[in-house]
């Protein structure tokens, strides 16, 4: 009897997501009884807003329970072009907006659309761990730009303008970012675009987090830029981050008409619309604006507090060096000067006080640590005493 063929070269060549298995870890830890403090969270610690889980209820309980529009539910689409023409002035039309299960499937289905076997696109390194794997899934390959600390994990338009061959055909943006947290200024992304727009390229401007932001600074949407880079941008938000919403696995996509219409056209093949009375929990988090509003406020009180108790606890630590990042819920501490790798930095801190990080090799950025501030300010507090113990005990 022969053995079957091997599987496919997608199969073979996809890594898994490292950020769910250091979490993965963590439960299963925390399930045998181990008292676990874990920074390695990907999501809001908080629930969904009441008004929004009512909303969805009311829309399966009166029979929203049937095959939608792939792009999305008429009202839905409509209430994202307001919202984007509200806050960032930006004037698009319903057919340009397409709902997709999770903002993360937005992402790849921006790449399909644009990407060939051949292409290649420019990555910044630390980068969210499914860029890479998105790209080589359309065939193109991933060239990575390491921004470390030194320039606040931002690229320069000078690395961009190195990074550039005749074979790129899109950039990533990540803006704040998952996993550094930084947030690049209007300033500094017209300066990047700049070079983007000179060299005819495609942009993928992931604003997952734009809501999620500290310090007074400010979110950018990079399509309001000029109508030339509008015509070339494809701007992907969605309801997980700033909504506590991730398990409804709602994104949304705006892109220059044509880009639109080849994503839904390839989404109409691989899954159709997002379930359809979760859209109307969506719809209620756009219409019912002061609900909404209150609830995210909260939320940032939270997130901005225990930003500030976890960036000066670990500064406070001889040897660890963080940035104060102005973003998302984490922070991205430079723990070089240990010597250790940061797998081995991570495993060790897991098994010897329980305290679960992500190294920052798994995206793309060896010495750091990527630590999760979605979590209540007791576990910070104590994560942050069993980390200082762990490094005073490793020899610098
Ligand atoms: C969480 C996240 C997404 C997508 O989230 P979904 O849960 O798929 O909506 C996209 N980009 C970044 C950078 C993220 O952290």
């Amino acid at each position: 009897m022969s053995t079957p063929p091997p599987l496919s070269i997608w199969a073979r060549n996809i890594s898994p997501s490292p950020t769910l298995a250091v979490d993965a870890k963590a439960k299963a830890l925390q399930a045998a009884g181990e008292d676990v403090c874990s920074f390695a969270a990907g999501e809001p610690d908080f629930d969904t807003p009441e008004h929004i889980k009512e909303a969805c209820i009311v829309a399966l309980k009166a029979g929203k329970t049937k095959y939608a529009p792939t792009p999305g539910i008429e009202p839905l689409r409509q209430a994202i072009v307001e919202r984007y023409a509200a806050e960032y002035g930006l004037k698009a039309a319903v057919g340009q907006v397409v709902v997709s299960p999770g903002g993360k499937f937005n992402c790849y289905l921006g790449i399909l659309a644009t990407c060939s076997p051949g292409d290649e696109v420019i990555i910044p390194a630390p980068y969210w761990v499914s860029y890479p794997e998105m790209v080589k899934l359309a065939g193109a390959t991933p060239k990575f730009v390491l921004c470390d600390d030194r320039t606040g994990f931002k690229l320069t338009p000078a690395q961009l303008e190195a990074a550039i061959t005749p074979k790129t055909r899109l950039l990533v943006i990540n803006s704040p970012s998952n996993p550094t947290g930084a947030v690049y200024t209007r300033a500094e992304l017209e300066a990047i675009v700049a070079v983007a727009l000179k060299h005819n390229l495609y942009i993928l401007s992931d604003e997952m987090y734009e809501h999620l932001i500290y310090d007074g600074a400010k979110p950018t949407c990079i399509a309001t830029f000029s109508p030339e880079v509008e015509a070339r941008t494809i701007t992907v938000a969605g309801f997980s981050k700033t909504y506590a919403m991730t398990g409804w696995r709602i994104g949304t996509t705006v892109a220059p008409l044509p880009i639109a219409k080849a994503i839904a056209e390839l989404q109409s093949q691989m899954s159709s619309n997002v379930t359809t009375f979760a859209q109307y929990g969506a719809l209620a988090a756009l219409k019912e604006k002061e609900k909404t509003r209150a609830a995210l406020a909260t939320m940032l009180t939270a997130f901005d507090r225990r930003r500030k108790i976890l960036h000066a606890g670990l500064n406070n630590i001889p040897g660890v060096n963080c940035l104060l990042a102005q973003g998302a819920f984490y922070l991205f501490p430079n723990v070089s000067s240990f010597g250790l790798k940061d797998m081995e930095f991570c495993n060790r801190l897991l098994e010897t006080e329980k305290v679960a990080a992500v190294p920052g090799s798994a995206f793309g950025a060896e010495g750091y640590l990527r630590l999760s501030y979605a979590t209540s300010d007791a576990i910070i507090a104590k994560g942050l005493e069993r980390l200082g113990r762990f490094c005073a005990n490793l020899k610098r």
